[in-house]
């Protein structure tokens, strides 16, 4: 069992990755006491057995060898301890940090001491695309300034974790990395997307949790997809797998109401896919979440401010001028709906093909689809990553956007 004692209240939203097709994500949270973590057998279908003394603060222990890696991540506080528990060599100098500049923002990167296969060329040329892909969406970075931090690892393969934590003012972004993760793990990854996709929405009360995990969920492949970092398909793939999780089961009372991994992630991305198809609908395809979500981080809501959720839903709609925001919400907040999923999808022309999606463009709502997916920066004003495979910091020309916010 590892233990440490939080001497700060940090807020945190964290993430634990196993795959693509299954994604394992975590809570949100604010820590203000006594902040142990133990070895949790908990495991993907039974996320929902927290420890008691950490309010939705705890990651999934699956595999426990895996705990004092897990445990570096954790404790921001203890750098030190950080350190040693992912068997650093602490003779190492201290690694440099380096300041990338992307959409208006600094993103000042950090790769911890520990082994990695990687070279930190590939590592920042990834976390540039992530930042991008926000960027992209956004219309800028969501805040000026983060701290990522890259723990590598000794176990596992790929990208193992995320976790975002605001401390002390201070945001910062930890992702552990596998020393036995490749280029293609990076480039499969949607954890460094999804962490900051968190920045880009102010931090509100647990019962709206899912609203935080559920706009990560569902921005994160639309950002990628609009910078060309994943197919479409693939997006709405994974919409049609992944959303039924999100719908309600017998007993439910609503998304503020029901704290399940499901309904956290995928209801939370069930209500972010409906307002935006309605939004669309309602005004034409002029606006959509996207314009709403820029709206709410554009009347300052990001991750560092803490607001009622009904600001935040009042300024998206404000952004694009119909109430749908606030008007899903209150459908949704303490009653459990259950859109038909399957019409949905025909009425999108979404047509389920093998492992992947067919878009049928004379289905009713096929335009919808298109300017969801679509991108809106201009050539050349936003992260452009050059398109062949394999490419480096030095092979992705990045212009930076001017803050908006
Ligand atoms: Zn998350």
């Amino acid at each position: 069992m590892a233990r440490n004692r939080c001497v700060k209240a940090i807020k945190v939203r964290s993430t634990r990755n196993f795959s693509r097709s299954g994604r394992w994500k975590q809570h949100r949270s604010q820590v203000t006491k006594d902040c142990r973590f133990e070895s949790l057998n908990t495991g993907r279908n039974d996320e929902r057995h927290f420890a008691p003394f950490v309010k939705n603060a705890t990651m999934d222990f699956r595999i426990l060898r895996f705990a004092a890696g897990m445990f570096a991540a954790l404790c921001l506080f203890n750098p030190a301890a950080a350190l040693n528990a992912a068997a650093a060599d602490s003779s190492e100098p201290p690694a440099p940090i380096e300041s990338l500049s992307i959409g208006g923002a600094a993103i000042n990167v950090e790769i911890e001491a520990g082994d990695l296969s990687l070279s930190r060329t590939q590592v920042l040329a990834w976390i540039r695309r992530s930042a991008c892909a926000v960027t992209e969406y956004y219309g800028g970075f969501p805040v000026r300034k983060v701290d990522v931090k890259i723990v590598p690892i000794d176990e596992g393969k790929g990208v193992l974790f995320g976790r975002t934590v605001l401390l002390d003012q201070t945001l910062v972004i930890r992702v552990g990395l596998s020393r036995f993760a490749t280029e293609s793990s990076l480039r499969d990854d949607w954890v460094m997307t999804h962490e900051m996709v968190h920045l880009a929405f102010p931090s509100v009360p647990d019962d709206h949790h899912w609203i935080e995990e559920g706009i990560a969920t569902y921005v994160e492949p639309i950002a990628r997809a609009q910078i060309g970092d994943l197919p479409p398909e693939t997006v709405w793939r994974e919409l049609v797998d992944g959303l039924p999780k999100g719908l309600p089961a017998a007993g439910d009372g609503g998304l503020d109401r029901t704290h399940t991994w499901g309904r956290t992630y995928w209801g939370g991305a069930l209500f972010c896919l409906m307002a935006d198809v309605e939004i669309h609908q309602r005004t034409n395809n002029r606006y959509g979440l996207q314009d709403a979500l820029r709206g709410i981080l554009g009347a300052g809501g990001n991750m560092e401010h803490d607001w009622p959720l009904t600001r935040a839903l009042k300024a998206g709609d404000d952004a694009t001028g119909v109430p749908v925001l606030m008007e899903l919400y209150d459908r949704m907040k303490a009653t459990p709906i259950t859109p038909d999923l399957p019409a949905l999808w025909h009425q999108l022309g979404i047509r389920p093909s093998g492992n992947s999606v067919v878009f049928d463009q004379g289905a009713p709502l096929a335009s919808v689809v298109r300017s969801i997916m679509a991108k809106r920066s201009d050539p050349g004003s936003a992260c452009v990553p050059v398109a062949h495979p394999g490419s480096t910091a030095n092979s992705m020309s990045v212009l930076e956007i001017e803050d908006a916010f």
